[in-house]
């Protein structure tokens, strides 16, 4: 059975309706549902609308007490249903609560009369969606709802929608689509249920509701036909598709499913790349993703790991039996998630890799190449300190520059000597630097502070390449991506350094994921040009 993507339309005139449904139509909608809750007034103006719609329609008129906007009675919205379905063309459903249907014998009979079923005596071709919804919370009588829907037989269609309360949520979702009591509907609103919507057509759900453009959505949670058509790659999943994630709190700024999804559709990988928050507490992060795991067949294969669960990665791996990249165990924090064809988890840290990467092309030398360099590592937080890891790996001397100095002095206690050496100096003590390049690893600088910057006074060490301190031959690396371009950087370029931006470092630990989970090499100018424009999109 095809999943239909149909465009949910609060309708508030004929014309901005009918103009809205010719755009979900252009937009790859192929069902719309109208919303008619404060459209009822005037009976011939709904059937006109049901006419001249250029995509069969659902039609819905949803009260007040199932969260609508609909406060007139109940007699009169199921008359009107009467009056349209005798329309030349009538509507491909009706939408009706299963609470309005199970209420009195006398709605039941009116509605029965207008819809398609086995025992109906007259011509015609309406099927009828039974639906329960709750704005609260998972009612606790879905099950028994369901059962109830199923064994109606006028209802063609089974509809539940409840706000999901974690992500696992959706896994319910899946599990009664997948019981196949009939053609069903079933999502969960808000941020936590984006799966169930994006992921109905891998799971043979009836439809999912996309809003036309943003702000015209019906429900919370709902995207649009562009994001679902475009970013989630509605026309390529199926059954099969491979699901991944960014796992993190908070993950709606994430750029990450956009780099990751056009990266799929540019190599023709079956698989699709979803936000997923999850709360703080490892208990979270192990219940979810453990579930996640547990359920066959979604597929889920892989995930991004930001803030605040890189230290829970590593935990829930260790005790699920899997493998540890030797590296990410010593920096006590992983950003990436595998799960291998026999099913076994791998976690590792491409943060480290895409940092070196990015330095060793913007110098010319070879990771062994950077045995005799000094690196300036400014900032002893996490991002920091998986670069001084990867840079001492490499043999370099690396100086930690942070504004507590106790935290620089941990770190390098803690690193020096493993391979390189690393030393802990104060921040002030930065403009007397005589490294060959400089990293920041420092929020300072990053939209929307973007007239600050960690290194206000321009390093004069003698030890720098040319003996002059910042200029041609020194590196300037700032793990900030927005702005592309800090001040730093813009100084430092000013000042002829070789400048690289954290946009080239963020591309490459994606890349170091996209290889992990496809096993192809990523399109990496794909990812750059996706980043830069919705970086642009972002400071408009
Ligand atoms: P973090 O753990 O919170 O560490 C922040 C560090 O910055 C700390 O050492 C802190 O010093 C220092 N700091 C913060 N505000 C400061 C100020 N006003 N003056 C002086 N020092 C200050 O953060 P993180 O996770 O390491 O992330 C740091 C940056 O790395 C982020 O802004 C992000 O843009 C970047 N990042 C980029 C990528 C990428 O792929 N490009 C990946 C990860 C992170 P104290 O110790 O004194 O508090």
């Amino acid at each position: 059975m095809t999943t239909h993507l149909c465009a949910a339309i609060m309708v508030e005139s004929l014309d901005s309706a009918l103009a809205q449904a010719a755009q979900a139509a252009e937009r790859g909608a192929d069902l719309v549902e109208f919303r008619i809750d404060q459209f009822v007034d005037d009976v011939d103006r709904v059937a006109e609308l049901v006419q001249r719609c250029a995509l069969p329609c659902i039609v819905t008129c949803r009260p007040t007490w199932e969260g609508g906007l609909y406060d007139g009675d109940d007699q009169a919205r199921i008359s009107l249903l009467e009056h349209i379905g005798t329309a030349a063309r009538p509507p491909a459903y009706y939408d009706v609560e299963l609470a309005t249907y199970q209420r009195s014998a006398n709605l039941r009979q009116k509605v029965d009369l207008v819809v398609d079923h086995p025992g109906q005596q007259r011509e015609v071709s309406t099927g009828l969606i039974l639906s329960t919804h709750d704005f609260k919370t998972r009612p606790s009588d879905l099950i028994q709802k369901i059962e109830h829907m199923a064994g109606a037989d006028t209802c063609r269609i089974i509809k539940v929608a409840w706000p999901a309360r974690s992500l696992r949520d959706n896994l319910e979702v899946f599990e009664i689509i997948e019981a196949k009591h009939k053609p069903t509907i079933a999502l969960c609103m808000g941020e936590e249920g984006l799966a169930s919507r994006v992921l109905a057509k891998k799971f043979g759900a009836f439809l999912t509701f996309a809003a036309v453009g943003d702000g015209t959505g019906t429900a919370i949670g709902q995207p649009t036909l562009e994001q679902i058509k475009r970013l989630y790659r509605w026309d390529d999943i199926n059954a099969d598709t491979r699901v991944y994630g960014v796992i993190g709190y908070p993950v709606a700024q994430s750029m990450s499913p956009a780099i990751h999804n056009a990266g799929f559709d540019q190599t023709g990988f079956n698989g699709v790349y979803l936000p997923m928050p999850i709360p703080p507490e490892y208990e979270h992060f192990k219940a979810t993703v453990g579930s996640y795991l547990d359920y066959k067949s979604l597929h889920f294969r892989g995930a991004s790991v930001t803030i605040p669960h890189k230290q829970n990665l590593l935990r829930f791996v260790r005790e699920s039996g899997g493998d540890i990249e030797p590296l990410a165990k010593t920096i006590g924090a992983a950003n990436t998630l595998t799960v291998r064809d026999d099913g076994s988890l791998y976690a590792s840290n491409t943060d480290y890799d895409g940092a070196l990467g990015a330095v060793c092309d913007g110098m010319g030398v070879s990771r062994e190449g950077l045995s005799d360099k000094r690196v300036a590592v400014i900032g002893a937080g996490g991002a920091a300190r998986a670069i001084v890891a990867g840079f001492a790996h490499c043999g370099a001397t690396v100086v930690v520059y942070n504004r507590t100095f106790g935290k620089a002095q941990q770190l390098a206690d803690e690193f020096d000597g493993k391979t390189g050496q690393v030393v802990a100096a104060r921040l002030e003590k930065l403009c007397d630097s005589c490294c060959h390049v400089f990293i920041n690893c420092t929020p300072i600088g990053m939209h929307p502070n973007v007239d600050a910057t960690p290194v206000p006074t321009a390093p004069t060490g003698k030890g720098a390449i040319g003996g002059k301190g910042w200029g041609e031959g020194t590196v300037v690396f700032d793990t900030i991506y927005n702005p592309i371009e800090t001040r730093l950087l813009r100084e430092a370029r000013a000042a002829g350094c070789t400048t690289i931006s954290g946009t080239d470092m963020f591309t490459r630990q994606a890349a170091g994921q996209f290889k992990l989970w496809t096993n192809r090499d990523a399109p990496i100018d794909v990812f750059k040009r996706v980043l830069k424009e919705r970086l642009e999109a972002m400071g408009e």
